[in-house]
C-alpha cells in the first residue's frame, strides 16, 4: 500500500493550468452528484504549496460557499494548521476526492468517485506538492487502496509512484464527531510540520 495510482480514462493531461482545469471541471455533469447540488467545488488555496489536503467532498455549506472545507470541520481544520504554524492559503491546496456535495453528505460511491478522480489527479499533477494529507477513510481508499482503514493506515507516511510522501490521518469532521481522534491527529500533523519544515532548510 504505498503507491497512488495516475492513471485515468478520463484524459485531462493536454490541461497545463490549475484555471483552465477548474474552468473545465466547473461545467462537468460527469456524475450524478451534479443534479443535487448547487455546484462543482474544485479546490482552493496556494497553486505553488508543497502541501496539499484531500478530503471526502463538499458537504451543504461547501456547496453553499463554493469552497472547500467551508463549515465547522473547515474551521477545525484551520485551527489544526494554526497549532503546527501553517496557513491555509498561504500553505496549502484543499481539494476533496469527488467535486460535487453527495446528497445528505453520504459517502460517494464508487462509480461517483471514479467519474471524478480524474480531476483530482490532474490537479495534483499540476500541483505537484511534495506532501499530500489524505483526511479521512475515503480519501485513503479512493487514492491508496480500497481495503485500507484509516485507523490502521493513519500516522504512517506513504509514497507515491512520483515520490509524493502521503500522510493519511483521521477527517476533521471525525474529531467533532470523537474528540478522542484528537490526539492521533495531532500526532499526524506533528509529522506532517516535521516533513514541511524539512522541504525549506
Ligand atoms: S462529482 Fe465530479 S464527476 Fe461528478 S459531476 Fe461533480 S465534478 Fe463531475
Amino acid at each position: 500500500m504505498n503507491k497512488v495510482p495516475y492513471s485515468t480514462e478520463h484524459d485531462l493531461s493536454c490541461i497545463g493550468s490549475l484555471d483552465e482545469l477548474k474552468e473545465m471541471a466547473l461545467s462537468c455533469r460527469r456524475c450524478g452528484l451534479r443534479e443535487e447540488c448547487s455546484g462543482v467545488v474544485f479546490g482552493e488555496g496556494n497553486p505553488v504549496a508543497r502541501l496539499m489536503l484531500i478530503g471526502e467532498g463538499p458537504g451543504a455549506e461547501e456547496d453553499r460557499q463554493g469552497r472547500p472545507f467551508a463549515g465547522k470541520a473547515g474551521q477545525l481544520l484551520d485551527q489544526i494548521l494554526g497549532a503546527i504554524g501553517l496557513e491555509r492559503f498561504e500553505h496549502t491546496y484543499i481539494a476533496n476526492v469527488v467535486k460535487c456535495r453527495p446528497p445528505g453528505n453520504r459517502v460517494p460511491r464508487p462509480e461517483e468517485a471514479r467519474q471524478c478522480l480524474p480531476w483530482l489527479y490532474r490537479q495534483i499533477e499540476l500541483l505537484s506538492p511534495a506532501l499530500i494529507v489524505l483526511l479521512g477513510g475515503t480519501a485513503l481508499q479512493n487514492l491508496v487502496d480500497p481495503q485500507a482503514r484509516i485507523t490502521r493506515a493513519r500516522g504512517q507516511w506513504l509514497q507515491s509512484k512520483s515520490g509524493i510522501k502521503i500522510m493519511p490521518t483521521y477527517h476533521p469532521a471525525a474529531l467533532l464527531r470523537d474528540p478522542g481522534k484528537k490526539r492521533p491527529v495531532w500526532e499526524d500533523f506533528q509529522k506532517v510540520r516535521d516533513e514541511f519544515l524539512l522541504l525549506h532548510l
